[in-house]
């Protein structure tokens, strides 16, 4: 610890950072920054840089409105879009109480707690996201809604394109940064695009989707474009998903990998997929947030709507990905259902919880998925137990509100809080008055 603060404030001289940026998360995922001279920086590691927390989403109640943010000097960077004249550097904090405590709202602290736990039955847990959104040429809306940057579909090529350049300037920056990008394609819709992040230990994932929003969104800007990660904003092409690959490793060894087994999957990887099959639906209100959430996973074009878990199956909610022959290190369960504007930290201890309670519990993993899921009708489904995902925002709060795994994983006051924000914005939407409906019933009725 002290070495890396040390090697931070070496740094911060050597290559003459004027401003030091500590950044945080809200409980909803909007990242959070203040600046600080490089002065304040030794002072920053000491004893925290106090603010107040109750002008932030859902980070304190009004009668204990103080928080500190303690930085993390092994997140230090610094930021490339700045340039090289001035430079300026960030660093991710953990938020306290003034005596020191973690703050209970702290989403970092939240999964930090959640990986304690992991921890503690000897596991570490590794994800591997996929982040899907879409370039716009604005954020001002056509005729028709959101207008994309081309209309280019999967994995096209598109000579002298916006999204080519686009993605090699975000890339660079990422790996600029210390982010190892694995894969970046265009995605199905127009505009759509996709970049995977190389596996990391979650709360490093959770970071690093952090700074990846703020990396494509600035590059966006310097490109004149507009980036969204909203779930779907387009009516009739795909929505943005954030499919996340996950594995638990004990020490060297991946858990979830053995030889010679059915895809080469463990009974710990079978009883971790039963756990977030079994809670997936209480979950959703945090792997799929906002009221639009729901239009993704309705709207067809490969985003799961039932809990069902599958190999090669890309209508399930949870897939084993084809395995390499002799890579069994790299065994894992992918999780379809997040979307790119979920809060990392949050969904991915919610996750875990999830997996974990499966293992614990030692949950019975039920037959697999082997039919386009999509394609079958409700009665077929039904004989096959195969339950939908939440219809909306308000199903699956009802799921929400009852379930001790989430309430658990939260903390009392972060699981209140997402409760009363969701079904704010819920009632907020219930009584719009939508374009469907005019367009449906006003020369009708
Ligand atoms: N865009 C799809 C979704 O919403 C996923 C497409 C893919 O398989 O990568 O989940
Ligand atoms: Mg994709
Ligand atoms: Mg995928």
């Amino acid at each position: 610890m002290d070495k890396q603060r040390d090697f931070v404030l070496r740094t911060i001289e050597e290559r003459g950072v004027k401003f030091v940026r500590l950044w945080f998360t809200d409980v909803i995922g909007t990242l959070k920054s203040v600046a600080i001279a490089p002065a304040e920086v030794e002072g920053a590691f000491a004893e925290g840089i106090g603010f107040d927390g109750s002008a932030i989403e859902g980070l304190t109640r009004m009668f204990e409105s103080d928080l500190l943010a303690q930085p993390d000097p092994s997140t230090f960077q610094i930021l490339p879009w700045r340039g090289e004249v001035d430079p300026t550097a960030r660093m991710f904090c953990d938020l306290t109480a003034p005596d020191g405590r973690p703050a209970v709202s702290d989403p970092r602290h939240v999964l930090r707690r959640a990986l304690a736990k992991a921890a503690d039955a000897g596991f570490t847990f590794y994800t591997h996201p996929e982040i899907e959104f879409y370039l716009l040429k604005s954020s001002t809306l056509g005729p028709d809604g959101p207008v994309p940057v081309d209309s280019a579909g999967y994995f096209d090529n598109v000579p002298g394109g916006t999204a080519h350049d686009f993605r090699r300037s975000a890339v660079r920056m990422l790996e600029d940064l210390g982010i190892s990008v694995e894969f970046s394609h265009h995605e199905g819709g127009p505009g759509q695009n996709e970049i995977d992040l190389r596996y990391a230990d979650a709360l490093s994932t959770a970071d690093n989707i952090m700074t990846f929003r703020t990396v494509v969104k600035e590059v966006a800007i310097e490109q004149g474009v507009y980036a969204t990660f909203m779930p779907k904003p387009l009516n009739n092409h795909p929505g943005s998903g954030m499919h996340t690959h996950l594995s638990l490793f004990e020490g060297d060894v991946n858990a979830f990998y053995e030889a010679g087994a059915e895809y080469q999957l463990s009974l710990t990887g079978r009883r971790f997929i039963a756990g977030l099959l079994r809670h997936a639906n209480e979950i959703a209100a945090v792997t799929n947030q906002f009221v639009n959430s729901y239009k993704r996973l309705w709207g067809g074009d490969e985003a799961p709507s039932f809990v069902t878990w599958g190999h090669a199956n890309r209508s399930a909610l949870v897939r084993v990905p084809m395995y390499k022959p002799n890579k069994g290190q790299s065994t894992r369960v992918e999780y379809r259902a997040l979307d790119s504007a979920a809060n990392p930290y949050l969904a991915y201890a919610l996750m875990l919880a999830a997996g974990l309670k499966g293992i614990e519990e030692e949950y019975e993993l039920p037959p697999e998925a082997e039919d386009n899921v999509w394609s079958m009708s409700d009665t077929e489904r039904r004989a096959l137990g195969y339950a939908p995902l939440p219809a909306s925002l308000d199903h699956a709060l009802e799921y929400m509100q009852d379930s001790e795994l989430v309430a658990e994983t939260l903390g009392e006051q972060v699981f209140n809080y997402v409760l009363l924000n969701k079904r704010k914005d819920w009632e907020a939407y219930r009584g719009q008055v939508t374009p469907f409906e005019l367009q449906n019933n006003l020369g009708l009725l």
